[in-house]
């Protein structure tokens, strides 16, 4: 209910929730032709904003969005909207940048000349996962896009592929489903990176098929800065279940143990793992930009 009643930026102003809409001529509807962040506020400000702002003008300009907004605008966008809800916690943001409006249906970026459109649409929502608890995933049949096929760097509203493995995991009954690669070796989940804790040191898959995480980036630096050893390397299912502890990364649910995987159960009491949980919770504070 909190949530009933928020105000949502579109384009270049404010809508009650109830009008907050785009047409059915807008990109993101006919073609899935949008790019998004998922941004977290803390009293202390956004975290890692300025990193989220570039994932977005990147990936808008790999897809040859026409007028992207600048870092200001975006900045000036959010901060109405969190003003106007009255949020400074406990908040997710979510950021979309369509390519626009199309003059008539279509997939061909000419019938869009109207310049992109941004939604900024934020919502009180703690984080998505009992971080305590830890989560149970299976590996999933759908393989994660690999840059012959749909560049993971680019952030993207294309998630056909993380949703048809979330509903794999959701029939198994289990949280969150594991992606491969085309290779074969792990990806990542269908919503955020994978790391894993195997005597002393900490590993987590190449930047071949996962998405760039802001988290996983701010998660591989701050083990340096701590002097933990750490590593990018292709690493296979039975590697993962004979882990001496695994964590999924993300800004949604930030670090989250697991706890299973396909059935083998993966202890959340490794000391390593549990330590960088907990630098994690300081850092992220760190992280956050005022706007
Ligand atoms: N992988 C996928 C497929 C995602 O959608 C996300 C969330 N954007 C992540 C990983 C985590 O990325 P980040 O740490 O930048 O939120």
């Amino acid at each position: 209910p909190k949530n009933d009643n928020i105000q949502v930026f579109i384009k270049d102003r404010l809508f009650a929730r109830s009008e907050a809409k785009v047409s059915v001529f807008d990109s993101s509807v006919q073609g899935g032709d949008a790019v998004w962040e998922g941004l977290r506020v803390y009293p202390e400000g956004v975290v890692c904003l300025d990193k989220h702002l570039t994932r977005l003008q990147e990936s808008a300009k790999t897809l040859m969005f026409a007028d992207i907004p600048s870092k200001e605008f975006i900045k000036n966008a959010i901060k109405q909207t969190l003003d106007a809800n009255g949020m400074t916690d406990d908040t997710h943001i979510r950021l979309t940048l369509t390519r626009g409006e199309k003059i008539t249906s279509g997939m061909d970026p000419r019938l869009n000349q109207n310049g992109s459109c941004l939604i900024v649409l934020s919502e009180w929502k703690p984080l998505v996962y009992d971080n305590n608890q830890g989560i149970k995933v299976i590996s999933t049949s759908q393989r994660r896009n690999s840059p012959q096929f749909l560049d993971s760097k680019i952030h993207h509203n294309n998630l056909l592929n993380n949703i048809i493995a979330k509903i794999q995991a959701n029939v198994a009954g289990k949280d969150a489903g594991l992606m491969l690669d085309d290779r074969g070796f792990v990806a990542e989940l269908n919503g955020s990176n994978l790391f894993m804790v195997k005597n002393g040191k900490v590993f987590t898959p190449f930047g071949h098929a996962c998405l760039p995480g802001i988290t996983r980036n701010s998660v591989i630096k701050m083990c340096l800065k701590n002097d933990i050893e750490i590593s990018e390397e292709d690493i296979t299912l039975s590697q993962f279940y004979n882990a001496d502890g695994v964590f999924a990364t993300g800004t949604m649910g930030e670090l989250t143990p697991i706890v299973e995987i396909d059935g083998r159960s993966i202890s959340k009491n490794n000391s390593l793992q549990i330590k960088i949980i907990e630098l994690f919770k300081t850092e992220v504070r760190n992280l956050c930009e005022k706007i």
